[in-house]
């Protein structure tokens, strides 16, 4: 057998160097356990961020992936097929929006989300062209969602960038307020922000975007990429704050691991493309769509969303509990359900330093913006695994 430095190298002298690789090389998975090829164990508190929300190695949804392979993988949205048509079904009911598509990834759900905007925003006037978006938001690499995307450190050397975006700060109001207008299209926000470092809406912050929406006739895009597919507590998280967008998009956690994407709007907005103005080679296709239908028939139940719950209220105490005891290292514990971030507040130890050891003592975790460590694991995670991974924090806090 290959050693890990074999397929190090390998995979180094071809692979495009975009990232920045941890040096272990996984093999398999069980619940919310990794193996590398070594056969070490690892707790998985990253879950392909935040994609495995079933976990590794999930019975149905093997079984779900194997039996449709078997069937037929592929055949175009020239056609029907069951699975596509029943994921369809549960997405726009659970929603309580009309109408989905389906795409094969985040970037491509949120670039059909703002294709569908502005080709709606155009029937009211032709300038009505305007996306405002947050600072620190991430909705994508593609130009657009990359140009959606409020982090200038993405946008270095890849203009001219489409143009028509503004940011504003995310829950800050008042600057909203300032910069939407009747030329507004759409206001773009993730209702938790999760690459940026894991920020919750203040108060009645979503709220006062949706009337500030309203009375600007500019249509509110939530993008529930990460914190969608019940991460929240809530099946969207939207629902937490008592609203509903004209748009939403998913991605990550819908299929169970499969690459899919999806963005599901009202019927007046829907009624703004026709037959050719948008399209999908791959996406909805019957694997990806059957792999959707087993996490659509089991997130959404009541006792599991209220395990999330419970489990990531357990956790979140937990993390407070570590800010008591390294209150010069934690400086805020944030977050909803299972998506939190621990805000690290000195130099002793960088975020990435911590996430190396915790994984040389068999922990994956994830640091973002290099001072948050983001936990966005497996939603089947128990109160007893919390505990694996706050023992292995604690220790490597302590040293
Ligand atoms: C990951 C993510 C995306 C991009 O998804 P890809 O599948 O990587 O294209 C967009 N928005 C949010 C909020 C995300 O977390």
């Amino acid at each position: 057998m290959e050693t890990q430095e074999q397929i190090f190298a390998r995979d180094d002298n071809n692979y495009l160097p975009v990232f920045n690789r941890y040096k272990i090389v996984l093999d398999h998975g069980e619940g919310a356990y990794l193996y590398d090829i070594n056969g070490k164990k690892y707790i998985d508190f990253l879950a392909g961020i935040a994609v495995n929300v079933l976990g590794h190695g999930c019975k149905p949804l093997v079984d779900a992936i194997s039996n449709q392979a078997a069937k037929v993988i592929h055949v175009s949205n020239l056609y029907y097929t069951e699975p596509q048509a029943n994921a369809a079904a549960k997405l726009v009911n659970l929603s309580g929006l009309d109408r989905v598509f389906f795409a094969n990834s985040g970037a491509e759900a949120n670039e059909g989300a703002i294709k569908i905007a502005r080709k709606f925003a155009k029937s009211f006037s032709e300038d009505k062209t305007q996306i405002i978006t947050a600072w620190d938001s991430f909705h994508g690499r593609t130009l657009a969602t990359l140009t959606a995307t409020g982090q200038p450190k993405y946008h270095k050397g890849f203009e001219p960038l489409p143009a028509g975006f503004d940011y504003v700060h995310y829950n800050d109001i008042d600057e909203l307020a300032e910069k939407i207008s009747d030329k507004t299209c759409a206001v773009m926000l993730e209702t938790i922000q999760g690459e940026g470092g894991v920020y919750t809406p203040k108060d009645d912050y979503l709220q006062k975007v949706r009337e500030l929406c309203d009375k600007n006739n500019a249509l509110l895009i939530l993008d529930e990429i990460q914190a969608g597919i019940g991460r929240s507590g809530k099946f969207f998280a939207y629902e937490k704050y008592g609203i509903k967008p004209d748009i939403v998009t998913l991605a990550k956690g819908l299929a169970g691991g499969v690459p899919i994407g999806a963005f599901i709007c009202t019927e007046k907005v829907a009624n703004a493309l026709h037959p050719g103005d948008h399209g999908t080679t791959f996406g909805g296709n019957p694997l990806a769509c059957a792999a959707a239908n087993v996490v659509l028939d089991t997130v959404p139940d009541e006792k599991f969303l209220s395990h999330v719950e419970e489990v990531g209220n357990y956790f979140k105490n937990k993390l407070i509990d570590l800010q008591k005891k390294y209150p010069e290292q934690i400086s805020e514990v944030r977050g909803e359900g299972l998506i939190l971030g621990v805000q690290l507040s000195n130099s002793k130890k960088s975020g990435v330093e911590i996430v190396n050891e915790c994984m040389k003592r068999g922990a994956i975790i994830n640091c973002t913006v290099g001072t948050v460590l983001r936990f966005i694991p497996p939603l089947i995670i128990t109160n007893e695994q919390v505990d694996e991974v706050i023992k292995i924090l604690d220790e490597v806090f302590a040293e």
